[in-house]
Parts: structure tokens; sequence; C-alpha cells
């Protein structure tokens, strides 16, 4: 028996265009003076991709997963890892052997990392996470920060007080500002008063706090940050955002392929007793009459959330799906399409998640005009 993967769908990775967009982001960061981590969560981990990270100049590579920090260990790639997500206790073991640093918050984690260091005759630098009112990982107590550091600098030997560093925009959706990033420093200027001496790092965010750099009002002591999303996609500043200053960075380092299996006219509006779809859910239709719709080999499996497909060309609208299956109108579209014919699609942070790490979905690279193979 035989089993050869279909063609389709298929995400083609652009890897100069990457790289170009690593070097930006990462001039921009040195020139203040800043570390720069290279986020790879956001495709999983895949080589060829996270090469250019390594090439373009990151100083870090920086995943929330541990298995791709292993990756990038076995890959012979020999700058520091950066582990993201706040360890669990059941992953010390592989967090000592696999990460040159990591973010922490809680002091049982701290102290369980600090004895498997010992064990394993390692050190590893730590980075207090400071919580500036997103509401997610991090200290929101200062007392509790400058004692949880405290007792790293005093009594955990096996770990290096690094830095402190805060998260914006993931869950509580807060902006940073200026001031969010002084608060931060006045935060990490406690835990100094504290230990004594300057910490090696500030590390004021992700991508969202980017635009600070970008516009020259960044804080000098903020000297690190963690970038994914503007580096691999380079779309929520410049699109979501509505920034007219970031055009340095491109867009176009993915394209998504997927190939058309039906095309027919039909109602816009179901027929029959309207129930619940697959998911549980019960929505809503619009009547705009008999339409020209398109049915594509991939659905919510390859790419998570439909809704948020980006059409490259003009006509072609999102519908909705199902597990496999992606659903266009195309009455509005001006040229003829044939089953079999192939459709473009600009990835979103969201549908980069799911279809890196999707087994239905292939993945092909070129540098230039040149393919290449992982
Ligand atoms: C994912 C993540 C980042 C990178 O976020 P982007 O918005 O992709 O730049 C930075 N820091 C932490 C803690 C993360 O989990």
């Amino acid at each position: 028996m035989n089993y050869t993967h279909a063609p389709y769908p298929i995400v083609e990775c652009q890897l100069e265009i990457l790289r170009e967009n690593v070097k930006n982001i990462a001039d921009r960061c040195h020139a203040h003076g800043m570390t720069v981590a290279g986020v790879m969560k956001g495709i999983n981990g895949h080589m060829p991709l996270v090469r250019q990270f390594d090439e373009g100049g990151c100083d870090q590579i920086a995943s929330s997963r541990l298995e791709q920090l292993y990756e990038v260990k076995k890959a012979g790639i020999t700058k520091p890892t950066l582990l993201l997500r706040i360890p669990m206790l059941g992953e010390i073991e592989n967090v000592v052997q696999l990460c040159d640093v990591t973010l922490v918050s809680e002091v049982v984690t701290m102290d369980a990392l600090n004895d498997e260091c010992l064990k394993q005759g390692k050190k590893i630098k730590v980075i207090v996470m400071v919580d500036l009112g997103d509401l997610r990982e991090g200290y929101w107590d200062r007392k509790e920060l400058v004692e949880a550091c405290a007792h790293i600098e005093n009594d955990l030997p096996g770990l290096e007080l690094a830095g402190v560093g805060t998260n914006l925009g993931c869950y509580g959706s807060i902006q940073p500002t200026v001031e969010k990033m002084e608060e931060l420093i006045e935060a990490a200027e406690m835990v100094e008063a504290k230990i004594g001496r300057q910490l090696e790092w500030i590390s004021g965010g992700a991508t969202s706090s980017f635009v600070l750099l970008n516009d020259g009002v960044m804080p000098k002591r903020i000297n690190h940050l963690r970038i994914g999303e503007n580096i691999l996609l380079a779309r929520d500043l410049q699109t979501d955002w509505g920034l007219t200053n970031m055009g340095y960075l491109r867009m176009d380092v993915f394209t998504l392929k997927a190939q058309v299996l039906e095309v027919k006219d039909k109602p816009s509006h179901p027929v029959g007793k309207i129930f619940m779809d697959a998911f549980g859910n019960f929505p809503t239709y619009t009547d705009r009459g008999i339409r020209k719709r398109a049915l594509l080999g991939m659905g919510k499996l390859d790419l998570g959330n439909i809704e948020k497909l980006l059409p490259k060309e003009e006509g072609i609208e999102v519908l909705g799906g199902s597990s496999d299956h992606t659903i266009l109108d195309v009455e509005d579209y001006k040229k003829e399409l044939n089953v079999g014919d192939v459709l473009e699609f600009d990835l979103c942070y969201n549908t980069m998640l799911f279809l890196t790490s999707c087994k239905s979905v292939k993945m092909r690279y070129f540098d230039g005009d040149q393919e290449v193979f992982e």
C-alpha cells in the first residue's frame, strides 16, 4: 500500500523575505541596544523557517513549546533558546536541558528549576514576569516580585536572575504605551535597589511593543523584546492597527494554495428547518438568492478559523465551512473557475498556527528561485 501526500493544501514559504524581515527588525532593536528574541511558536518550529531567525540576526530563538526548542538544539542552532511560557512543574527536566533562558512567575517553579540545574550541573537565566494589567502571567504585587527576585539572587545558585519582563495585549488586550514601559522600568529598579546591581534585561513585550521602538519613543532602559508576528506576517500592525511607517516589513512570506472540489450555483440560504451546525453553533444566513459557490479541499482541521482566511484575489468571499471543507462565494469572481483550479490566500496568525501544525498541509520552501528541502 502506498500513500502520496496530496499537493494541496500547501503553504509556500519565501525564506529570503522572512530573512529580510528578521534583519529589519533585529537591526532596529540592535540600534536601540536591545537583545531580540525571534519567536517561532507560530510556525510550529519548521526548521527551514527557524534557520532564517538565526541567519537574519535574532539574538535568541524563542518558543512557548519545548518540543520546538528541542528541534532547534537538535538542528545545531547555537543561538540561546528562550522559553516563553512559564514552565509546567512536569517539564522542569526538559527546560533545564533545552533552554538557556526561561520566563518565570512562581517561587515553587523557580525552586524546582534550581534543584534541577544543580542536578544537571547547569545554570540557566530567568526573566521574572510582571503583570502590568493584561492579567495573564506575572507578579501583580510588586513586593512579592521583589522578594521572588531577591530569593533567586540570594538562595538559588542554579539560576541567574537576568531580568524582569512583561506581556501586554494578550488576554486583557492592553496596549503597550510609554507609560506601561515606565511602570516596568520602575518595577525593575525596585528589584535592582534590593539586589544591589543592574539587571541584564528589561523585556518590554512582543510585536505590539515594537511599535514604540518603531516610533522612536521606546524608553532606553527597555532592552529586550520577543517578536513573532511582526517578523512572520507583519500584518497585525500594518493592517489591523493601520500603521503606515512599517513598509520595510513584507507581508508575503507565506502563500496558502488550496484546490477547488466543486463549483455550483446554489441558494445562499439553507433550505429546510435550520437546526445547529456540526460544531453546536446556531448560525444565521442571509438570503442573497442563487449565487455561484466553490468548495475547497481544506477546512477547520487545517485552518482553525475559516472566517479568517484572506483571499488574495478580488471577488472571492469566504462564507464558512466545516472540518474538511471551505465554502466560498465566487459570484463576483471575474475569472472562470473550474474544479481542479487552485486559489491563493494570505495567512493571519490564527490560520498560520493551524496550517503549520496540520499533517494534511504540505509545506514548501523557496529561497529566491531556488527550492529548499527540509
Ligand atoms: C507569543 C509570545 C510572544 C511573541 O508574540 P508576538 O505577538 O507574536 O510577537 C512574546 N512573549 C510571549 C510571552 C509570548 O507567549
